[in-house]
Order: structure tokens, then sequence, then C-alpha cells
């Protein structure tokens, strides 16, 4: 049993009261007993036990097709890719893929690059030569001896 006081007053109100003897306030209601019955739980509530996330969070073919061609507007594509792939998106399917597609950017920039160094420092070699033909005896003793 619960014990109720007189929210005027301060008495103890006996049990069953309607209205505080002291004062004449009529008691606080009374908040339903609760059964002491409980039922055995055997089972976990039904539901999903894992969250799940909403459709349209989960990663697509339509989805993904989306995000390449944002990726290839040029400056925003840049942009959204060093965003995506540093986190700012709350995606990490979106974040690895960036990160992917920023790698194969990275790689291939490099070889483009490199190439292009090669083929612009082509007419240039000329003047290496006299300096490698001089190399070339050294690096000969070297793997000789
Ligand atoms: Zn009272």
């Amino acid at each position: 049993m619960q014990l109720i006081y007189c929210p005027q007053c301060g008495l103890l109100l006996p049990a069953g009261a309607r209205a505080c003897p002291r004062c004449g306030r009529p008691a606080p209601v009374q908040p339903p007993p609760q059964p002491r019955y409980q039922p055995p739980r055997t089972a976990p509530a039904p539901g999903p036990r894992y969250h799940t996330p909403p459709r349209a969070a989960r990663p697509t073919l339509g989805g993904y097709l989306g995000a390449l061609l944002l990726f290839s507007i040029p400056g925003v594509g840049l942009i959204v890719l060093l965003a995506w792939a540093c986190g700012g998106t709350d995606r990490p399917d979106r974040q690895k893929l960036a990160q992917a597609f920023l790698l194969w950017l990275a790689i291939l920039s490099a070889v483009v690059l490199a190439l292009a160094i090669a083929f612009a420092a082509q007419p240039l070699l000329p003047l290496f030569a006299p300096l490698l033909h001089r190399l070339r005896p050294l690096a000969l003793a070297r793997l000789l001896l």
C-alpha cells in the first residue's frame, strides 16, 4: 500500500481516505495499483532486434551510379569526393566508395604525370647523354667488382 500525504498540510492520510481529516482538502488521485502478477518473460518483445537502416540509406546500384556521376563533374565532383572520403557523410559505403575512387584517381594521375614528364623530357635527353655516357663505365665497374 502506498503512503499518501496531504499536499496542503502534509498529514499522512489514512488508507482509502477521500479527503484530509485535518484540512479537508481532497486527497490526491491515487494511481491504480500495479498488478502483483507479472507475466513471465519467456521471449523478447517482437520486432526487429537490430537496427536496420531505412531503405534509402542502403547502398544500391543506382546510388553508386549516381555517386560516380557526381564524382565525374569537374570541380564539384572533387569537392564531394574529398568531403565523403574524409567522413563528411553518415554512410560508410559512400565514404569507402569515395576513398577507393580517390585512390584510383591518385594512381592514374601519377601514371599520367610520369608519362607526360617522360614525353616532355624526351627532347632534353641528348643534353644528358654525355653525362650518362660518363656514368656508364662507373656503373659497370661497380657491378663487376
Ligand atoms: Zn490536509
